[in-house]
């Protein structure tokens, strides 16, 4: 058993498509570990694997989708020595819809699209208290009132009361956390929940998870691309490409101490405005990483990032797939700058 405070693992975990173009393995061997309290940020580019590992761990997985590999286990709060092993369990089984929603809960990035329209606000929070926590509907009704007024919505009483579409954008979305908090989930999933919302509404969105995270205790799998939301709410990072995880660590040291060449460009990519104007006294072009996401059906030797890395190394990254390893204390990388040349030669030498 892990230590406590964790809430669960991904080990080895391996998703693929199967399409009629071929098999698009959107992820390659993910490890990571969710603890309670903590907020753990995945960022990428789209197409990098972030939402299909989130969607593997709820169950989740559209379509031709499978979970091919690998280990998904939840250990349920107050208990030393259970462990559900979600990779095992049917998506539309009783055990996982009893998890899902209850004790593992997802925000979407489009608040429209995870409400029905034609229903209250009330009747759907309703609706989960009520299949999670057999309640009396008098008593559903009041524990949604509870939660929508704890996501701070005016009038909760009214709210309660009315349709997705009477609300703004923002108001919309603390109606969806209202949603996915309702039976006090150990662990929430928040896929780009602020992507779709103006930069004042989402501080305000990134300011509640946060409260409300200090008052659940609740662990936080935050998934964005944008790295500006990483630096306001996630304690550590994993940044992910083609389907593996690059660089893990804290968030400061991600930032202060970027060590993959891929989190180094992300970081360079974003606009710095005293950059800009301030020092230069002129317009300065926005660096971007140069090439394309790769195609996902191809199985690139060596390095997933080698045909768009500034730091390639002709005859290493183009033949040899970097392992994980540990560079400093809780940093992880996958990249060869940090393997000792001699190993990276000798690992090359044995494929030839
Ligand atoms: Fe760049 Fe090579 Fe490191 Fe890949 S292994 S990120 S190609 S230096």
């Amino acid at each position: 058993m892990p230590a406590n405070n964790v809430i669960a693992e991904i080990k080895n975990l391996h998703t693929n498509f199967y399409l009629r173009e071929g098999v698009a393995r959107a992820v390659a061997g993910v490890n990571l570990t969710l603890e309670k309290g903590r907020t753990l940020g995945i960022v990428g580019e789209s197409g990098c694997g972030k939402s299909v590992t989130a969607h593997s761990l709820m169950q989740l997985v559209p379509s031709p989708g499978k979970i091919e590999e690998g280990e998904i286990l939840f250990y349920p709060p107050g208990s030393t020595t259970e462990v559900i092993e979600i990779h095992k369990l049917e998506p539309n089984s009783k055990e996982m819809r009893a998890i899902r929603g209850n004790q593992i809960s997802m925000v979407f990035q489009e608040p429209m699209t995870s409400m029905l329209p034609v229903r209250t606000v009330g009747a759907q929070i309703m609706e989960a208290i009520i299949l999670h926590q057999q309640v009396s509907k008098a008593e559903a009704r009041t524990r949604a009132i509870e939660i929508l007024s704890r996501v701070k919505l005016p009038n909760a009483d009214r709210i309660v009361d009315t349709y997705p579409f009477q609300l703004s954008g923002g108001m919309r979305q603390r109606a969806v956390i209202a949603m996915a908090l309702s039976c006090n989930p150990n662990l929430l999933i928040a896929d780009e929940p602020t992507t779709a919302l103006d930069v004042t509404t989402e501080a305000q969105i990134l300011d509640l998870l946060r409260a409300l995270q200090q008052d659940f205790d609740m662990g936080i799998m935050y998934i964005t691309h944008n790295l500006g939301v990483i630096a306001e709410i996630a304690d550590d990072v994993a940044v992910m490409y083609m389907g593996k995880v690059v660089e893990q660590t804290d968030t400061s040291s991600l930032f202060f101490k970027p060590l993959h060449p891929y989190t180094q460009a992300l970081l360079r990519s974003i606009p710095q405005l005293d950059d800009v104007m301030a020092r230069t006294g002129k317009n300065k072009r926005l660096e971007t990483i140069k090439g394309m996401v790769p195609d996902p059906y191809r199985i690139l030797p060596g390095c997933v990032f080698h045909p768009r890395c500034p730091q390639f190394m002709e005859g290493i990254c183009d033949q040899i797939a970097p392992e994980i390893i540990e560079v400093e204390p809780d940093h992880i990388v996958r990249c060869h700058l940090y393997t000792a040349p001699a190993e990276a030669h000798t690992a090359k030498d044995a494929r030839l």
